[in-house]
């Protein structure tokens, strides 16, 4: 995306407990893909979490949730094809306005509060509450949380239109990298079919 950058002074944070690896209880160690420790200053990195909602009994699981440097982020993009980045692009230079997000979610008393950032969906609006599955995306250095663009949510009805404009060669791409990273046993594979990892 064609974004300007982002010089941070001081829109940074320690990383809320709500962006912890639920399965270590800490935040995220290591890059999900080359090991890289990620827990030092300068080091920066994404993290990714897809979540289930149950709204009736009020509580969440974690799909799948992993940590990626910069640099295995941008070798995972080059590898989708010309079509599918440009069409993702193109979907979200239509559907949100990421300068003008960011600058009002700045202008509020209390911007850097997780909360504020993650509780509608990116694209469609619709609230958090209201959504049964969700990603969540979020960039951040060592042991803090970065409000660049990031962090943000999408629903999985906003998913599902992104899949659409994704050609066979990327979702393969991204089949193997839930594969390789994910395995999980065949019974428990749909459950990750329509998910996408959104660099
Ligand atoms: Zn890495």
């Amino acid at each position: 995306m064609d974004l300007p950058p982002i010089y941070l002074a001081n829109e940074f944070e320690p990383l809320p407990e709500e962006l912890y690896s639920v399965e270590s209880g800490k935040p995220f160690h290591s890059c999900i893909t080359c090991h890289q420790p990620l827990l030092q200053d300068g080091v920066n990195y994404l993290l990714e979490k897809a979540v289930r909602y149950y709204p009736e009994a009020k509580v969440q699981d974690v799909i799948f949730e992993y940590a990626m440097c910069m640099n295995c982020a941008q070798q995972l993009r080059e590898e989708l094809s010309q079509e599918s980045k440009a069409n993702i692009d193109a979907f979200f230079a239509e559907r949100v306005n990421l300068v003008a997000r960011r600058e009002a979610l700045m202008a509020l008393p209390d911007p850097l509060r997780l909360e504020n950032w993650i509780s509608h969906c990116l694209i469609t609006g619709i609230p958090r509450t209201e959504c049964t599955e969700y990603q969540i995306y979020a960039q951040c250095d060592g042991h803090d949380l970065l409000y660049t663009y990031m962090p943000y949510m999408i629903s999985s009805q906003a998913m599902e239109e992104i899949q659409e404009l994704i050609s066979a060669h990327t979702r393969q791409v991204l089949d193997d990298f839930m594969d390789q990273h994910f395995g999980l046993p065949p019974e428990l594979r749909s459950l990750l079919q329509d998910k996408l990892v959104l660099i």
